[in-house]
């Protein structure tokens, strides 16, 4: 069995129909919700969360979105759960995604290229980085 770091997004982790439907989604797809917080992250946590895109021109505003309300942080397990987990959320960018793959998380509930709902750990590193990044405290203060 496999582990994924999967979060909600500032623009969905509030919205209670919303969240309940994705977690809906998530048990449909054959995975289970074995942690949950809701939590309002730093400015700093943010920031090292998304360091690898620290040079590109959307980290300033990609840091200020994410720090602007709680998130759902959420560990997801299940068979394959990393990729299961990111095709549930379907392609990064919401516009795109409304015409690819209209029946997925990004589609239905995301806006546009930085304010997409959700995100998912991209491999088995990814998962644990960010597993402890988000539930250990392993940030910088
Ligand atoms: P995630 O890592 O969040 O699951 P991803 O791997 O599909 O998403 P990345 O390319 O790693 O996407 O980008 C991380 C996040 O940065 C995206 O989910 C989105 O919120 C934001 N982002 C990516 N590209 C852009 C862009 N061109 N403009 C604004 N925001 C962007």
């Amino acid at each position: 069995v496999e582990s994924t770091y999967a979060m909600l997004k500032p623009d969905v982790a509030s919205k209670k129909e919303v969240v309940a439907e994705i977690i809906k989604m998530i048990n449909e797809a054959g995975l289970t919700v074995e942690r949950k917080e809701l939590c309002r992250l730093s400015k700093s946590l943010c920031k090292e969360f998304y360091a690898e895109h620290s040079e590109r021109p959307f980290y300033n505003d990609l840091v200020d979105f994410m720090s602007s309300a709680p998130v759902l942080k959420l560990e997801v397990s299940g068979p394959d759960a990393i990729k299961t987990w990111r095709k549930l959320l379907g392609p990064t960018n919401s516009e795109k995604a409304k015409e690819e793959a209209p029946g997925s998380i990004r589609a239905r509930f995301g806006t546009d290229g930085m304010r997409n709902a959700g995100h998912g750990s991209d491999s088995k590193e990814s998962f644990a980085r960010e597993y402890a990044l988000m539930f250990k405290g392993g940030g910088f203060p």
